[in-house]
């Protein structure tokens, strides 16, 4: 079975599926379809980007009990990357750790599987997962696909992450008056109305030096429409990143509005919901047994900071966990994956789908 696993990830790698190459997206789904004959495969597209849906059986049930989700899209990589290579049990490639491997494990557990399970399981493959899933695993959800719980295979060395911090980006804008710059005085200055707003955001938002779970903030950009030394500016903008922890998800927005004085306005841009799982939810359990039978050791409950596909699965009221091989070098030039961990992964999926 490994030797299968190598092969079906390594025709995955040699497809630069990139989100600049968007014509590679239905190559690389059609040698996920050659290994699943045999199954129903809903065609999904929106704005181009296409996605599957594969499960047993004419219709499609209300509810699946399992989806095992991968994405097949990769960030962008050195050209030699798109050409796989096994070197002292790894696998090196762009996408051999996030999450082409993986992808090729889903696959073949569910093909070996889905038939004979007395409830219904599908397979979800995408190609917009890195940027953002909105056409991918969002569009599925929002067409009705609905599952009890999902497994995406991301990267997480065998560990379980069941949450991850949400996305918040907004604009904040200060006004002022324009005049002269040897006459400030005839003007008001919107960048030290927007020096004061950030003073006071600061407070409630501190800059975080090490890793912590917490509600982070990061100041991305500043900008005034002024472009010359000899004048008082009247606007200034400033951009913010805020990563916010699932216990801060209904307070976050009312949070950051209240941190700033009533002169500096917030323009909210983008608001993703963070990813979470309750620890102690059977499946999260009964995975970590299907680990430990295999490996011999516990799985470890993880948190991370960035969000995957499962925040959508979240939003639809779906529990959903990252689970995926051991690999190293995520998004760089030197990514690969653990082969033995490739195999341990198969069989504890397979044991936790057989368990159930
Ligand atoms: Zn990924």
């Amino acid at each position: 079975m490994l030797d299968k696993i190598i092969s079906v990830a390594k025709k995955f790698i040699t497809i630069s599926s990139i989100k600049e190459n968007p014509r590679k997206s239905p190559d690389v789904l059609i040698i996920a379809k050659k290994e699943l004959s045999g199954f129903t495969i809903e065609d999904f597209e929106k704005e181009g980007v296409p996605s599957l849906l594969i499960y047993k059986g004419k219709a499609r049930p209300k509810r699946f009990k399992f989806i095992l989700n991968a994405h097949l899209d990769v960030v962008p990589g050195k050209k030699e990357q798109f050409k796989p290579v096994v070197k002292d049990g790894k696998l090196y490639g762009r996408g051999a750790y996030d999450m082409k491997a993986a992808a090729a494990v889903e696959i073949l557990v569910f093909k070996e599987l889905a038939k004979k399970l007395n409830y219904p399981i599908a397979l979800q493959l995408v190609t917009d997962e890195e940027i953002g899933g909105f056409n991918g695993t969002k569009y599925q959800l929002d067409k009705g696909v609905r599952s009890e719980f999902a497994i995406a295979g991301e990267s997480t060395d065998l560990g379980i992450k069941n949450q991850a911090k949400g996305v918040v980006w907004a604009k904040i804008k200060t006004k002022g008056k324009t005049a002269h710059g040897a006459y400030p005085w005839m003007g008001k200055n919107a960048i030290w109305k927007m020096i004061n707003a950030l003073n006071h955001l600061h407070k409630s938002f501190p800059e975080a030096k090490k890793e912590i779970w917490k509600t982070t903030l990061n100041l991305s950009k500043i900008e005034t429409s002024n472009s010359t030394f000899n004048k008082v500016p009247d606007d200034c903008t400033v951009g913010i990143d805020v990563r916010y922890i699932p216990d801060d998800a209904k307070t976050i927005v009312s949070k950051i509005k209240k941190a700033l004085p009533k002169e500096a306005e917030v323009e909210l841009l983008l608001k993703e919901p963070a990813q979470f799982t309750d620890k102690n939810n059977i499946y999260i359990k009964l995975l970590q047994k299907a680990t430990k039978k295999v490996t011999n050791k516990l799985a470890p409950i993880i948190v991370k900071h960035g969000a995957s596909d499962i925040r959508h699965f979240n939003r639809v009221g779906c529990d959903g966990i990252e689970f995926g091989p051991i690999g190293f070098g995520l998004h760089t030039d030197n990514e690969w994956v653990d082969i033995k961990s490739l195999e341990q992964y198969y069989l504890i999926l397979k044991s936790f789908l057989s368990t159930i």
